[in-house]
């Protein structure tokens, strides 16, 4: 499964930065999924709960949002979201289009619990 691959970077991307930056516990963590980009986030999020019982992000919730595909007209420009796969523009009908978002994974932010006392020594 595709998602169990992608849950398990974004756990290691998420426990890296925990240890270089000696972050607190992660209470959340939002996630940008782009609706092209071929992940589905009930999967994502399903792989991610079962991959972090064994870590420390066992309490973390995934904040899934899911970006609407955008597309820009070559013909004029215009930027404009692409709704029932229609790939068109709507402003003059040119089906000459770029895609210019829609297939992004982000991790977007990380939401950090109160400060842990760290003893030192
Ligand atoms: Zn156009």
């Amino acid at each position: 499964m595709h998602e169990l691959s992608i849950a398990n970077s974004i756990i290691n991307i998420v426990l890296d930065e925990i240890k270089t930056k000696n972050l607190g516990e992660v209470k959340a963590i939002g996630l940008k999924i782009g609706a092209i980009s071929g992940i589905f986030p009930d999967a994502l999020e399903f792989g991610f709960d079962a991959i972090k019982l064994e870590t420390v992000l066992c309490k973390t919730k995934l904040e899934i949002e899911v970006i609407p595909i955008a597309g820009k007209c070559i013909n004029c420009s215009k930027s404009f979201e692409v709704r029932e796969l229609v790939f068109s523009c709507p402003h003059c009908q040119s089906t000459s289009i770029k895609m210019e978002q829609g297939e992004e994974l982000d991790i977007t932010y990380m939401e950090i619990a109160e400060e842990l006392e760290v003893e030192d020594g």
